[in-house]
């Protein structure tokens, strides 16, 4: 399809993403609603999701993580000290609610009754919305990190504001991920060496993976040079997959990221010897990588490949 027009191709894979989000959506696996990347799953997807969960569960086994599981939100105020709101102002979400008087919720009610906007009424609160479930870990960890750093298994929803028709980009989505926190050459070798595996891992799915350098959605002019930055000093790798033929070149299901200091500096996090920490992650897409199943090895589970059905317990 290389003769094929920019536009043509960009129209082809609007349509084939459409399809599968079809496909999912006739047999039931997701549920639709009036907001584009917000779906319900049906037991069978969830029976995917566990199975996956087993799997990475088993696949982290030697690396004795400590267990973490921190809620969709988290304090603003963490929120406050990274960056965040600075490189992804589209992404991010921040819960606001009602704190006024009895007055203002009169007037509240009346423009609601009219068919106005009520939501001027609620003010931002304390929470916002988590965007990488690694996030509200690094508010806990101010101070001393224990002799050769620390290894955490983190599960959890994340928020990103990027409404869409493609399936597999949702607003809110799974992520399991395994964070080191400790030495800068350790974290650099942590992030190599578990690419390596989460690799042979999604390999062992079935699923014809490819590592490929890759840059986050910075926003705006400045957030020209960070992407520029990232992939010279290929700071993040993603795990892609096919899933739409030459039509795209892959989409991510995994990542693993070097985030150098860039968490660890705002919550002043030190090694057991005092220098700076660095962070670095292997973070999988939950939803992403079953929907990357169900594309590669089709829509009835039962049809699955034997071996695959038998390491994801289906
Ligand atoms: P960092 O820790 O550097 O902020 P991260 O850990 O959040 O990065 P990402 O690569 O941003 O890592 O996201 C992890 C995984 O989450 C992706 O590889 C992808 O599978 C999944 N993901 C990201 N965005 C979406 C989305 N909009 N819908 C569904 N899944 C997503
Ligand atoms: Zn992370």
């Amino acid at each position: 399809m290389s003769n094929m027009l920019d536009t043509d191709r960009a129209t082809a894979l609007d349509a084939a993403r459409v399809a599968f989000r079809a496909e999912l959506l006739d047999a039931g696996l997701l549920i639709g609603s009036t907001v584009p990347g917000i779906y319900g799953r049906s037991g069978a997807f969830e029976a995917i999701i566990s199975g996956l969960d087993a799997v990475l569960g088993e696949m982290a086994r030697p690396l004795a993580a400590t267990v973490l599981r921190f809620p969709p939100v988290y304090p603003r105020v963490d929120f406050e000290r990274t960056d965040y709101i600075a490189s992804f102002p589209d992404l991010t979400g921040i819960v606001s609610s009602f704190d006024r008087g009895d007055r203002e919720h009169r007037e509240l009610l009346s423009a609601r009754a009219t068919g106005e906007a009520w939501d001027g009424w609620l003010d931002p609160t304390d929470v916002v919305l988590t965007n990488a479930i690694c996030h509200p870990l690094y508010a806990t960890l101010e101070g001393r990190l224990p002799v050769g750093g620390s290894v955490f298994d983190l599960s959890g929803y994340g928020f990103r504001r990027e409404p869409s028709s493609d399936p597999m980009r949702l607003q809110s989505f799974r992520m399991r991920e395994f964070v080191f926190v400790g030495a800068p050459d350790d974290a650099q070798e942590y992030r190599d060496s578990w690419l390596d595996i989460a690799i042979e891992t999604l390999a062992s799915l079935g699923l014809p993976v490819s590592a490929v350098p890759a840059n986050d959605p910075f926003f705006g002019r400045a957030g020209k040079m960070l992407i520029s930055n990232q992939l010279r000093e290929n700071l993040k790798v993603e795990i892609t997959v096919p899933l739409y033929g030459d039509l795209h070149e892959g989409t991510a299901i995994a990542s693993a990221n070097c985030q150098r200091d860039h968490l660890t500096a705002p919550f002043d996090i030190r090694t057991s010897e005092g220098a700076l920490a660095h962070g670095a992650c292997v973070a999988f897409g939950m939803e992403r990588t079953a929907l990357a199943l169900l594309r590669t090895h089709g829509m009835d589970v039962a049809g699955w490949p034997g071996e695959v059905r038998a390491l994801l317990g289906l």
